[in-house]
């Protein structure tokens, strides 16, 4: 439970408006474009207390309202999404020990993870699972005191200039149902974890998405998320919906930013003797833009605060990354056509939303697996 009042929760949310408008907005397109990890970005997020943005406060971070949380990463992604990434999976990481690990494991990793020393993400995906995580093939076998860690992940945010991951993996692989035989670890790298390579990607640029290899990676038996094998599954299902209000928040923050640019020069673009925005066409298209940024922001809301007050949210971060994803890719999409035949050229910002929004219904969870979820929620939940 946030203990912040609403009127810091408005202080904290202005210090981060500033925050991006001088520092994170003026960078954006150079190192989107040299696909360079923005390091001293990195070194200001942690003072602005980013890391631990939703870490309780007895163990060192903010402890923000996930609605809160979710108002920041909008700000974020409305002037350049990829930032966002670096502290979504780490807190998704921290968000599972915190909610499920030993008082131990909370001791020990949560404040470091708070003032952004140790920097995590999650190893869910492996090349032949993604949606279907109960088939991932990684195993990690118990010989006394450690686990003997073998198999590989792909796609892992943060896990090249970061300092280990949240790592899902079998610890009975014949287990009927397979989600049973399924563990988390907190991995930090060593001997063993190898970081193969570094994925090209056509967004999301500038952040590290890698492949990753374990190669009788030892890891003590105290790093086992709880203490107990065969939770992982559903402890990382509970990180997940935070996960998700964060994707939402940074497909709303793609489409606001796409329009913000988008009302801009339709209005300083002339065509036919007037503004383009006095032509219809363009009027119609800023109108649903608004409507569904508007829209994705009502959403985001309600899921945040079930979120908050504990409550069951599966249903309700579904619907709000769904829409939200949509809406980046809608808005970014509309954008590039108001723009004209100047969207195209990379002196301009908007090639970049259009590239990254895509991402954003793809990732921690495909759109088609959450319309499952909705619609399996909607019929055990009996209607609305
Ligand atoms: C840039 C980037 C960053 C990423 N970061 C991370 C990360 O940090 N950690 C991590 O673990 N993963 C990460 N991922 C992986 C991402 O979570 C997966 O790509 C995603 O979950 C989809 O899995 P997949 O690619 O294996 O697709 P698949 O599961 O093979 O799906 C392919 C298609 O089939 C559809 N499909 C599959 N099953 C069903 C079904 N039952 N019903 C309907 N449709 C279905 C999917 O919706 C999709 O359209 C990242 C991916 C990208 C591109």
């Amino acid at each position: 439970m946030s203990t912040w009042t609403a009127e810091d929760e408005r202080a904290i949310l202005a210090s981060i408006e500033t925050w991006v408008d001088k520092e994170v907005r003026p960078i954006a397109r150079k190192f989107d474009q040299a696909d360079e990890y923005p390091h001293a970005l990195v070194e200001q997020m942690k003072e602005l207390g980013l890391f631990g943005a939703t870490i309780s406060p007895e163990y060192g971070g903010l402890g923000l309202s996930a609605d809160t949380y979710a108002k920041i990463v909008i700000e974020v992604a409305s002037a350049w999404m990829a930032p966002s990434g670096i502290f979504n999976s780490h807190l998704i990481m921290a968000s599972a020990v915190e909610r499920f690990g030993t008082e131990a494991q909370k001791r020990e990793w949560l404040p470091k993870m708070a003032s952004g020393e140790f920097r995590g993400g999650i190893g869910l995906t492996e090349p032949n699972a993604g949606s279907d995580l109960q088939a991932i093939r990684t195993v990690a076998r118990r010989e006394g005191d450690h686990y003997v860690i073998n198999g590989a992940k792909t796609w892992i945010t943060n896990s090249g200039n970061g300092h280990g991951i949240l790592l899902l993996a079998k610890t009975d692989p014949e287990s009927q149902p397979r989600h049973k035989g399924m563990s988390l670890f907190i991995a930090e790298k060593g001997p063993g974890f190898q970081v193969s390579k570094k994925m090209k990607k056509l967004g999301y640029r500038a952040i590290d998405s890698c492949e990753l290899s374990f190669d009788n990676f030892r890891i003590p038996t105290s790093r086992l998320v709880g203490g107990v094998e065969g939770k992982g599954f559903a402890q990382i299902a509970g990180g997940l919906e935070l996960g998700r209000i964060n994707v939402a928040a940074r497909g709303c923050g793609i489409a606001l930013g796409a329009l913000r640019l988008a009302l801009r020069y339709a209005q300083e673009r002339s065509a036919f003797g007037k503004p383009i925005s006095e032509h219809q066409a363009i009027q119609l298209k800023l109108a649903e833009m608004v409507t569904k940024v508007e829209a994705s922001k009502l959403l985001i809301e309600q899921a945040a605060r079930k979120y908050d007050a504990g409550e069951r949210c599966d249903m309700e971060a579904a619907m709000a990354k769904f829409h939200g994803s949509e809406a980046g890719v809608f808005c970014a999409s509309e954008a590039m056509r108001i723009f004209g035949g100047y969207s195209y050229s990379t002196e301009y910002e908007i090639e970049r939303y259009y590239r990254d929004a895509m991402l954003m219904c793809i990732g921690e969870g495909t759109n088609e697996i959450l319309q499952t979820i909705i619609a399996k929620q909607l019929v055990q939940r009996g209607g609305v």
